[in-house]
Order: C-alpha cells, then sequence, then structure tokens
C-alpha cells in the first residue's frame, strides 16, 4: 500500500514508530505536512498538493490532527476521503470526538456511563449548573483543553464560583463535571482498533495531582480491563465512528466512565506500559480495510 500520514513532526515517537510499522510490512508511508498541504475543490475532480506536487496513487491515509490545526486538518482530510483515499479514522469522526459538548451527548445518547456533566453558556446560571452537577468537589473543565491543562478541581462551592467567572470573564466555555474522587488519581485508558480493544493502560498522576495526564508527570501500567470496561471502550468507539482511538475511563463506584475518546492516541506511553506492537496493529487494520474502502461518510455531513 501507499499510505499518507498527515502529521507535522515526523519525530515523534507516534509517528516515528507508524512509519516503521507500516515499512515493516512492506508499504510505503509519506509524512505529510498537513498545514502545507493546499487543494483544488474543483467539482468532481478533487485535487491535492504539496510542495509543488500534486498527490496522487495513495490507497489510504493516517490523519494525526494536532488539536490546534483541526479546521484546516479536517479539510485536508476531506479532501483526501473526496479523491477516494481511505482513511484511518473518517473526518466526520473526528470531528465528533473533537468536540468535547457533542460527544458527551452522543456517548449519552448511546447510553455510555460518563461523569454528571453540565454546562451553560450564561454565567447567570453558574449557581444552578453547579447545583445540578451535585456541588463541590467539582472538576472545571475548558471545553478547548488538551492534556490536562485546562482541569481544575474546585474544593468547595465558592472556590468553584471564582474559578467559573474567572473563565468567563476571559470570554472561555467551560464545562462542570462530578470529581469521581474514588479513581484516586489513575485514569484507564483503551485502546481500540477496528472494534476491538487492543491495548490498555492505567495512568496514575504525579503525588498530589489529580490529573494522571502523562505530560503532566503521571506514570503508566498495563492493567487487565473488566469485561464492563471492554465494552464501554468499544460502544464508544462505535458512538463516535472511530476505528482507531484511545478511551480515557475512570473507574467509578457505578462502574466505568468515559471522560474523551481521542482520536490520535499517542503510542509511547501505551507501547512502553504494554510492550505490544500497537502501531504494528493499526497498519494491519488499513490492511484489512483499505482496500474494500467501506468508509461510512467519503467526507459527507
Ligand atoms: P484532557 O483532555 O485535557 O486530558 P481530561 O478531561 O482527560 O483532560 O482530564 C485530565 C485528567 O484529569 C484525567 O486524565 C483524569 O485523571 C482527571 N480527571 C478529569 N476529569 C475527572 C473527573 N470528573 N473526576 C476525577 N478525575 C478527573
Amino acid at each position: 500500500m501507499k499510505i499518507a500520514m498527515m502529521a507535522r513532526s515526523p519525530s515523534l515517537y507516534s509517528h516515528r514508530r507508524l512509519k516503521e510499522a507500516a515499512e515493516a510490512r512492506g508499504h510505503q508511508l509519506d509524512i505529510i505536512n498537513t498545514l502545507r498541504c493546499y487543494m483544488n475543490i474543483a467539482s468532481r475532480r478533487p485535487e491535492m498538493y504539496y510542495n509543488g506536487e500534486k498527490l496522487e496513487g495513495y490507497d489510504a491515509v493516517i490523519p494525526r490532527i494536532g488539536a490546534s490545526v483541526t479546521f484546516y486538518g479536517l479539510a485536508v482530510l476531506r479532501q483526501f476521503e473526496m479523491m477516494g483515499v481511505y482513511p484511518l479514522n473518517e473526518s466526520v469522526a473526528i470531528g465528533r470526538s473533537r468536540d468535547k459538548l457533542r460527544s458527551m451527548q452522543l456517548l449519552a445518547r448511546d447510553g455510555i456511563g460518563l461523569p454528571v456533566t453540565t454546562f451553560a453558556h450564561d454565567p447567570k446560571q453558574t449557581d444552578e449548573v453547579l447545583k445540578l452537577a451535585g456541588g463541590a468537589p467539582i472538576v472545571i473543565k475548558l471545553l478547548e483543553g488538551t492534556q490536562g491543562l485546562g482541569v481544575v478541581l474546585a474544593d468547595t462551592d465558592r472556590s468553584a464560583t471564582s474559578v467559573v467567572e474567572a473563565f468567563r470573564a476571559s470570554g472561555t466555555l467551560i464545562l462542570l463535571q462530578e470529581f469521581i474522587k474514588e479513581s484516586g488519581g489513575t485514569d484507564i485508558r483503551a485502546i481500540v482498533v477496528g472494534g476491538k480493544v487492543i491495548a490498555a493502560m492505567k495512568r496514575t498522576g504525579a503525588e498530589g495531582d489529580f490529573r494522571s495526564n502523562l505530560h503532566r508527570g503521571g506514570s503508566a501500567q498495563v492493567i487487565k480491563l473488566s469485561p464492563e470496561e471492554r465494552s464501554t471502550a468499544v460502544r464508544a468507539a462505535k458512538s463516535m465512528g472511530l476505528n482507531v482511538c484511545g478511551v480515557d475511563m475512570l473507574r467509578a463506584n457505578h462502574g466505568p466512565v468515559v471522560m474523551e475518546v481521542n482520536s490520535s492516541p499517542g503510542l509511547e506511553g501505551v507501547e512502553n506500559a504494554t510492550g505490544l506492537d500497537v502501531a504494528g496493529k493499526i497498519i494491519e487494520y488499513l490492511e484489512n480495510s483499505a482496500a474494500k474502502g467501506n468508509t461510512k461518510t467519503k467526507g459527507k455531513g
């Protein structure tokens, strides 16, 4: 296969591993800087250019679109889809998962366990949404945050109200979420590929931090998931329409709750913690699916 990988930094662990895995399995993988692609949206003849050359002959595309370039990245991916190139994850599915409110609404509609989450646009409703989410201690999250930045734990209603007011004053949209204390600063990430959990790890936050992000100094270990956790991860991936994703869950007293579904999960933490060849599994999935071209949307919707 000839595979294009949309990515901005070829040297990133995940990107290196995917390239290695593709080449080890006899494929060609070209890393294409998303922001340097330009396109011709002509009717019936969609074209894409890169460094003065027309991109042609690709069987599959691996989108690794950073959160900060979602808008343009999804346009580039849609163009590939319209050219008939098989996407590892479809643009529509990535779009769903990048919108925190939309994705939580979709997960809720499918009956997947979630922390109680409330949101209001109008600052006058702060007290109400705080009460609805069960009051302090409460987690406050930026709608656009990633890697644990912009996730705050407020211990009292008063501090929650001041944090909410501070964010609101700067025009930042936020949501309030029930604090799952019993998860004890540990979360679970399950990597789902083609409707199956192929690897799972638990991440524990640095001493004194309730956030377990590896970027925030957390550490990762291999973990065995319960059947309920497995099926929650698989259903969450399906709900988003993602073929490959990382599903982040917390162990709540009443079962697993999903915090987020990530369409470009990092591979370093999970490969190191589990010793599994996650990149190889992803390429294997492409081998089995790209030829059939069984996409749902081809960029529509
Ligand atoms: P980001 O998308 O920025 O990584 P998350 O929503 O995943 O933000 O939150 C970062 C970390 O904070 C999680 O990995 C988890 O450890 C912790 N966390 C987030 N939400 C909750 C919650 N409702 N209850 C307990 N811990 C939480």
